[in-house]
């Protein structure tokens, strides 16, 4: 079995029900096991700033999905949520990245595993942080550079706490 971290966020329309819709469609899939949802922060907008605020979550996941079948998978939720892709970094119903899969480095034309950006994100690795598992190593420089990024980190607000897979997909807005 495979150990997947997705990073997930949102900054158009109903955030919250967009995040709650993408990991309800991420446990229909029978490849797909979810194991920890984190809690949910709220980001100001990062590289495009004109923009309203995001929301952010991580997932742990298991799956017998290879990382292409993966980001396939994650796109195919993009789109099913109405995704339209008009710029980088510009405002988005839902943004499902691959953060890590297992230990790998993956260096494909459309794939790049651990995410290019990850390290410079409070947004991602304050909730990554919170659903790491400690048996991948990779994890130990998303512990570390996020204990040198207390000014970015201070913008990264709890917004929700984390529950459970069932409760996240069920929980009220
Ligand atoms: P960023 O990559 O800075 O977070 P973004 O998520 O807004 O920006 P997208 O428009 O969602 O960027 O994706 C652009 C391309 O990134 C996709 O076509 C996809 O093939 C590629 N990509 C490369 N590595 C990954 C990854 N680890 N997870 C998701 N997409 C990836
Ligand atoms: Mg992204
Ligand atoms: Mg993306």
């Amino acid at each position: 079995m495979n150990e997947v971290y997705l990073s997930i966020g949102t900054n158009i329309g109903e955030r919250f029900d967009n995040l709650k819709q993408a990991v309800r469609l991420l446990t229909e899939h029978e490849a797909v096991d979810i194991k920890a949802v984190s809690s949910v922060y709220e980001t100001a907008p990062v590289g495009f700033v004109d923009q309203a605020s995001f929301l952010n979550i991580a997932v742990r996941l298991e799956t017998t999905l290879n990382p292409f079948a993966m980001l396939s998978l994650c796109q195919q939720i993009e789109q099913e949520l109405g995704r339209v892709r008009e710029f980088r970094w510009g405002p988005r119903i839902i943004d499902l990245d691959i953060l890590l899969y297992n230990h790998e480095n993956i260096e494909a034309e459309n794939l790049i595993v651990p995410h290019e950006r990850m390290y410079e994100r409070a947004f991602v690795l304050v909730p990554l942080v919170e659903i790491s598992e400690p048996t991948n190593v990779k994890l130990e420089r998303a512990h570390e550079v996020l204990a040198s990024m207390d000014r970015q980190r201070e913008g990264v607000k709890q917004w929700k706490q984390s529950v459970t897979v069932e409760e996240f997909v069920r929980s009220g807005n």
